[in-house]
């Protein structure tokens, strides 16, 4: 039996990256883009209006010595309409936010600042302005201020948010390179499982991992393949895994243990996976298992894990192991590989194990500036009512005892969760 730590090297040894692939905008969202943005367009494209008002000529305005003056609309231009027309002296256009400065023009003087009832002047009509509003380039974005055709508009290695979108979007990019999604497939062994939608008769359980696996994978951000659920039958089994050794990551849970029908270890070898460690000191979730599945060529490997069948002890390895594994493929940067850790003083006792470290669900709030952590109740590994609560685990070292209430403990934060 290894350490967490040791298990952990063994996962970052052989979890690399996945190569990037070319995506719709909208798949990229939350991924970090792998190779720059062009932009095919100046920002603003052209001059434009960022008030309603009239684009004026300001030297006017300086000829009328800060006096009001009379200028003629010569045309309305509102966002999207474009005119022909050059501003000459003593006249302007009556402009609305979005639209092109027509030539001539170099301010924007806004409708709120029009006198003598003349606001609503249109084509064709005189507008009264105050000259100590006119001000060259006021209320005018100008071409190319924000960035110029050929820029890059985003570098390789930006986080892709809504504004990054956005901004691909507005220089012309359709699709983005960025680190594919890992593709999950998510198998429960179990003579025992019935789906979620079916009454359990007795001697049956729920299949809760397969929904909970899936909802962990879609959080992390990668793609969830649900296999349902295979029986306790080396036929069953062998041929589910064989689908799902097409995905990039392939997580079973239960049938890893040492009991009668604890199956999955010896099929995952005979389907060519290669054992990287089996059984981690850790409480719950020992007898979590990690192989890999090698392919010749450039095609990447499969990593395979096989999850303790225990709702509780399937997630805390999920949380230790596959979420990491996730990250590294995805591309994420190192600093996000895990769960953050942070210390917390406990605000009840809490029992550490003998022999193995223990993660437990807790509580996490910040009181008079100091992170507390009340831990859930928690009947074992196969009780899933504190983790559902938990935005924290109590990382508890081996051979701790019981701690008091007020003693600094080491806890994993589940930010996002709950
Ligand atoms: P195993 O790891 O197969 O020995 O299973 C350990 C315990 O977890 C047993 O009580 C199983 O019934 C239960 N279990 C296994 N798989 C699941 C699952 N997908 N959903 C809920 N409980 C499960
Ligand atoms: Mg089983």
């Amino acid at each position: 039996m290894i350490s967490l730590e040791e298990a952990l090297a063994c996962i970052e040894r052989v979890a690399v990256p996945l190569p990037p692939r070319r995506v719709p905008l909208l798949e990229a969202c939350g991924r970090r883009l792998a190779a720059p943005v062009i932009s095919d367009v100046d920002s603003p494209p052209w001059d434009r209006a960022m008030m309603d008002g009239f684009a004026i000529c300001s030297a006017d305005g300086e000829a009328a010595s800060g006096g009001r003056l009379w200028l003629d609309v010569v045309v309305d231009l509102a966002a999207g309409d474009v005119t022909g027309l050059t501003l000459t002296s003593g006249t302007c256009a009556r402009i609305m936010t979005g639209a092109p400065v027509p030539p001539g023009a170099d301010a924007v003087v806004p409708i709120e600042l029009a006198v003598e009832g003349t606001a609503a002047a249109h084509a064709g009509q005189r507008v009264c302005l105050d000259g100590a509003a006119f001000r060259a380039g006021q209320h005018v974005a100008r071409q190319g201020a924000a960035f110029r055709r050929g820029d890059h508009v985003l570098i390789a290695g930006t986080h892709l948010g809504a504004a990054a979108i956005g901004l691909a979007a507005e220089a012309g990019a359709t699709h983005l390179l960025a680190p594919a999604r890992p593709r999950v497939a998510i198998l429960s062994t179990g003579s025992e499982l019935v789906s979620p939608e079916t009454v359990p008769q007795f001697g049956q359980t729920r299949n809760s991992n397969g929904p909970m696996l899936a909802a962990a994978v879609t959080l992390e951000g990668a793609e969830p393949i649900s296999l349902s659920i295979a029986a306790d039958r080396p036929e069953a089994i062998r041929a589910a895994v064989a689908q799902g050794l097409a995905a990039d990551v392939l997580l079973l849970s239960g049938g890893v243990s040492a009991g009668d029908l604890d199956l999955v270890p010896d099929i995952l070898g005979r389907c060519g996976v290669e054992q990287v460690f089996h059984k981690v000191r850790l409480k719950p979730g020992k007898p979590v298992w990690f192989g890999i599945l090698r392919r010749s060529g450039a095609a990447s490997a499969t990593l395979v894990f096989g999850l303790p069948g225990n709702p509780a002890s399937s997630l805390v390895c999920y949380e230790l192991f596959v979420r990491p594994t996730l990250a590294i493929l995805a591309g994420k940067p190192a600093g996000q590989w895990h769960l953050p850790r942070s210390r917390a003083l406990l605000t009840a006792p809490a029992k550490g194990a003998g022999d193995r470290p223990v993660f437990a669900p807790c509580r996490l709030e910040t009181r008079d500036g100091t992170l507390a952590a009340e831990p859930l109740p928690w009947t074992g590994s196969s009780d899933l009512v504190g983790l559902a609560v938990a935005n924290g685990l109590l990382a508890l070292p081996a051979g701790c005892g019981r701690l008091e209430a007020g003693t600094p403990v080491e806890v994993l934060v589940r930010e996002g969760e709950c």
